[in-house]
């Protein structure tokens, strides 16, 4: 599927005066106002930035799960913006594993099936989902916990179950959106020195947005948004 105008140049995330512009009624919102950014791959980078600046906008236009007004985004050297739904969707699936502040777990489901359920949407063949399930819930030190219900769980650990189905698929990149914004402090750093394992050891890249002022002490970079636009700390 590789088009004429992709390159990468060696980043991982590039994005190019990138606007999202919502409509809300005959009102509009300029959610992204011209981000041009880059980051290199096998990193841990940090969005930070105010309620309302716009980072969760531009964690869905670079995951693919939102379309930019104008602007391009290019991940691992592709246009997002040539593939369709359809093939966004895959790419997305093969592609980019996500993790979320309120973790996102199916409550019917037990750790592992959570984690599985990833595998299953791709295809993989029984064998092979189970082995990957219990790596990936041993990779977050979950591998006791397997059979229990996110409800049977701390919020610490439903995290870790999270992540662990974020990496089911052997993404590329990882983004996470307000990772650690219910847990509390202690549980907050766990949280954020497993990143830092898991950039450090899967050869992922991982890009984070969160105002938390804790993860400064473990990511490689930070990037600050302000009123949608990239710029300088504080
Ligand atoms: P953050 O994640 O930094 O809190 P968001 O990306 O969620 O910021 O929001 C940026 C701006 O866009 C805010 O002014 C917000 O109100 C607005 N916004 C976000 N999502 C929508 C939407 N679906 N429809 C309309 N406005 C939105
Ligand atoms: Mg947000």
């Amino acid at each position: 599927m590789a088009e004429a105008n992709d390159k990468s140049n060696g980043f991982v995330v590039e994005t190019e005066d990138l606007w999202r512009v919502y409509k809300v009624g005959p009102r509009e919102v300029p959610a992204l106002r011209g981000v041009s950014m880059a980051i290199d791959a096998g990193l841990f980078v940090a969005v930070k930035g105010r309620s309302g600046s716009g980072k969760t906008t531009l964690l869905n236009c670079i995951g693919g799960l939102d379309r930019p007004t104008s602007g391009v985004v290019r991940v691992f050297g592709r246009d997002l913006s040539g593939l369709n739904d359809e093939q966004l969707t895959r790419w997305r699936r093969e592609q980019v594993g996500f993790v979320f502040q309120t973790f996102g777990l199916l409550p019917t489901l037990s750790a592992y099936e959570n984690v599985e359920l990833m595998l299953r949407i791709a295809g993989a063949r029984r064998d092979e989902r189970r082995e990957r399930t219990m790596h990936c819930l041993g990779l977050v030190g979950l591998a006791q916990w397997a059979n229990h219900r996110p409800y049977a769980l701390s919020g610490g650990q439903q995290q870790r179950v999270a992540i662990a189905r974020a990496l089911a698929n052997n993404p590329r990149l990882i983004l996470a959106d307000e990772p650690t914004g219910e847990l509390d402090s202690t549980t907050a750093r766990d949280i954020l020195s497993l990143f830092r394992t898991i950039v450090n050891e899967q050869h992922v890249s991982f890009l984070m947005v969160s105002h938390d002022p804790l993860v400064d002490g473990y990511v490689d970079g930070i990037l600050y948004l302000k009123d949608g636009q990239i710029g300088e700390a504080g």
